[in-house]
């Protein structure tokens, strides 16, 4: 950044005058007080522009300083004529007078032209008045006096008149050297009445003025070049500050505002955000904070290219910021596909209605994704809100931590729609952050284990394999459901030691001891995504000495498979491991279709809500064609959720192998499957 030159007339500045070169020169006395020198580029002036500045810039600063310097002049005027009575006494009651007349007259016509806001160019003229005035007030009696010695050394007392024009007013050149050369011409014609001085002396005054009024004209015109240069100096000065300040202000706009969308970033919404937190913990003004998540935008990403996901969130952000207005709302960026809103509301009602507001602005917007897998094809926003509450809590951190919650929620019922983070649900907050931390500790603790549920073979009746559920329980033995604490363990991370832990006491507890050939295992997607994880499956697979065709690794439906190779290559690598790789809950999840023909997996796991309606010709047709279309891809069907015996005669009706249901059994501790019949020798240990 440049170095600012200080002023060297005014140092203070304030921004709204940064243009007082255009200001009219009669401002007030306010305005000239408060006056900084104009901040233009000099160099692209042209002399006469910087000429008018110029004479702007002396109405500015000169006023006050004549003024001041006329009522000084005048005094010290006034006390000459004390030498008048000590050198002329004879004249000098008329040369008191006189002087009296001039200072009273000047001062009074300084105080009108000041009080009309005259042009400072009317105030140089009745200085120059003033001086003229002045010297003849004085000479025109003196000349009568008959003390001749005493005045032929006092005329020489004229010569102040010139030095006040041409040095004590700052008066510009012009003026003040016709002021000065009047005041030699006045001295050459008093000559002629003046007591008669010898050649010599004549010689002698006239030399003097005459030196006077060169010598001093000469230090005037450097001293008026040298105003000008200050000024110029000036205002380059105050050119390079405005330029450093505008570098300065972008820069800061530059930090607070996303590259992208031109909303604010992170940064600047974190600011806001401590802003209202300030504001609502001081004097109790609420605020929303609501988070907003672009719908399958990696699938946008991916099938559209980035230029157009970019284009499709700087319109989004657009349509945001336009609907935003009427809420006195700030919007900002958060994250990749994510914005966040705040808003100062003053009741928690408002909020969902701002809410839709963002999810309906996004849906209108009516741009094509027709990649998605949920049935909408244009993009859409799911939408978490959370309000200030009187137990909000010391951190400022947990309403963004709610509006999260709370969008996850709303990812989790669908998308699209909105979720307003509620306090009084029993699986809000405080349960989600106890389930959180009773997750990090729950192998060292002892808080987890698993439970089996037999997969029966229906042709013969036999038992052919477990699926491995996990349970988990608080530390005084309550039981927390999978379907609760498995999202919270897959958003925190948990999940990675949980499954982990899981695979190896499948293989250390059902497999190793030979109690059943084949045990499923449920695998995250977070799981799949992590790095090395079919190495550690290895690992446990070596270490527990179990085969990997004995294991099956259940994939759901809702992880969002595809364009991630990353994941693709892991499930090739747990394959390569012998490990059978089944697709759980097939027909509940988004993906539908497409998914069969990304992997072939070895079973497909119909979802227990196919069951509900089969006692209806239409719900029957629907899993018959179902089943009808997984059994073409050549995939082995396994029907979840036969609760009862008409279930299972149907399963034989339809001709499927395999089931797994209450009905055929509950999930058991591994207890419950020591006794079961030794294993065929083909499967191995
Ligand atoms: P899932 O993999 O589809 O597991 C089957 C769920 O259906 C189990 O619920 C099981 O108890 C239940 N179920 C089995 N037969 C019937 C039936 O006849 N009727 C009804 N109504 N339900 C039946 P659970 O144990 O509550 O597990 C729920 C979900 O939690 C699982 O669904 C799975 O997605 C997840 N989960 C459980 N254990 C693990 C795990 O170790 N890792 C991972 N990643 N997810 C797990
Ligand atoms: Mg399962
Ligand atoms: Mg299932």
């Amino acid at each position: 950044m440049n170095r600012v030159i200080k002023s060297p007339t005014h140092g203070n500045r304030d921004k709204n005058s940064q243009m007082q070169g255009a200001q009219e020169p009669g401002a007030n006395w306010a305005d000239r007080q408060r006056y900084s020198p104009p901040a233009v580029d000099a160099k692209k002036l042209p002399a006469s522009a910087l000429k008018a500045l110029y004479h702007t810039h002396r109405s500015k600063i000169q006023l006050r300083q004549t003024q001041q310097g006329l009522y000084f002049a005048v005094l010290v005027y006034l006390l000459f004529g004390a030498a008048d009575v000590l050198l002329i006494p004879d004249v000098a009651m008329q040369t008191v007078t006189a002087r009296l007349i001039v200072a009273i007259s000047s001062m009074a016509v300084m105080g009108v032209l000041v009080a009309r806001h005259v042009d400072l160019k009317w105030i140089d003229l009745s200085c120059a008045a003033t001086v003229v005035m002045g010297y003849l007030a004085w000479l025109i009696p003196s000349t009568q006096t008959t003390a001749e010695d005493a005045f032929r050394y006092y005329m020489l007392f004229g010569t102040i008149f010139m030095m006040s024009a041409n040095l004590f007013f700052n008066l510009v050149f012009r003026l003040s050297v016709l002021t000065s050369a009047t005041i030699l011409v006045i001295f050459l014609c008093s000559m002629l009445f003046s007591p008669p001085l010898s050649l010599g002396g004549s010689t002698v005054v006239v030399l003097f003025y005459i030196s006077c009024f060169l010598f001093t004209s000469y230090v005037n015109w450097k001293l008026n070049k040298e105003r000008y240069n200050v000024f110029l100096n000036a205002i380059e000065a105050a050119h390079q500050h405005n330029e450093a300040q505008k570098r300065g202000e972008a820069l800061e706009r530059l930090s607070n505002t996303d590259y992208l969308t031109g909303i604010e970033n992170r940064r600047a919404i974190d600011r806001r955000l401590r802003d209202y937190w300030g504001a609502w913990t001081n004097d109790g003004t609420g605020f929303a904070a609501i988070l907003v998540d672009v719908d399958f935008f990696k699938k946008y990403n991916d099938f559209y290219g980035h230029q157009a996901g970019d284009r499709c969130l700087i319109l989004v952000a657009n349509a945001l910021q336009e609907a935003l207005t009427p809420f006195n709302a700030s919007l900002g960026r958060y994250g990749g596909e994510e914005f966040i809103v705040l808003a100062q509301l003053a009741k928690r009602d408002q909020v969902s209605t701002l809410a839709e507001v963002i999810r309906s602005t996004v849906e209108r917007l009516n741009l094509v994704h027709d990649q998605r897998r949920d049935g909408q094809a244009v993009v859409t926003v799911s939408v978490g809100a959370s309000y200030t509450r009187p137990n909000s809590g010391p951190k400022l951190e947990r309403i963004i931590d709610e509006a999260d919650r709370a969008l996850y929620s709303a990812k989790a019922n669908g998308r699209n729609c909105i979720r307003l983070f509620n306090p009084d649900d029993p699986l809000s907050s405080d349960d989600n952050e106890n389930i959180a931390s009773l997750l990090r500790m729950a192998v060292k603790k002892d808080l987890v284990k698993l439970v089996y549920q037999p997969i029966q073979n229906l042709r013969t009746g036999k038992l052919e394999a477990v699926e491995a559920l996990m349970r988990l329980q608080m530390i005084d033995g309550t039981p927390i459901s999978p379907g609760q604490f498995i999202p919270i363990a897959e958003r925190t991370g948990s999940i990675l030691e949980l499954g982990l832990w899981a695979i190896r006491r499948v293989c250390t507890e059902m497999l190793a001891p030979g109690h059943i050939p084949l045990s499923s295992v449920n695998v995250s997607a977070i799981q799949l995504k992590s790095r090395g994880f079919a190495l550690a499956v290895s690992t446990i697979l070596e270490e527990t000495g179990v085969k990997g065709e004995r294991l099956a690794f259940e994939i759901t439906e809702g992880i969002d498979m595809e364009g991630q190779s990353d994941v693709i290559r892991c499930i090739k690598d747990l394959e390569a491991l012998g490990i059978r790789i089944w697709l759980d809950d097939f027909g509940t999840g988004f993906a539908g279709l497409s998914w069969l023909r990304l992997f072939p997996f070895d079973t497909v796991k119909i979802d227990r809500s196919f069951l509900q309606d089969t006692d209806q010709p239409h719900g029957r047709s629907m899993l018959e064609d179902i089943i009808r279309l997984v059994r073409n891809r050549g995939h082995k069907i396994l029907i979840e959720g036969l609760e009862t015996p008409d279930h299972v005669a149907l399963m034989h009706e339809l001709g499927i192998e395999h089931g797994q249901g209450f009905y055929l059994g509950r999930p058991a501790p591994v207890a419950d499957f020591k006794d079961l019949a030794k294993l065929p020798a083909a499967v191995g240990r």
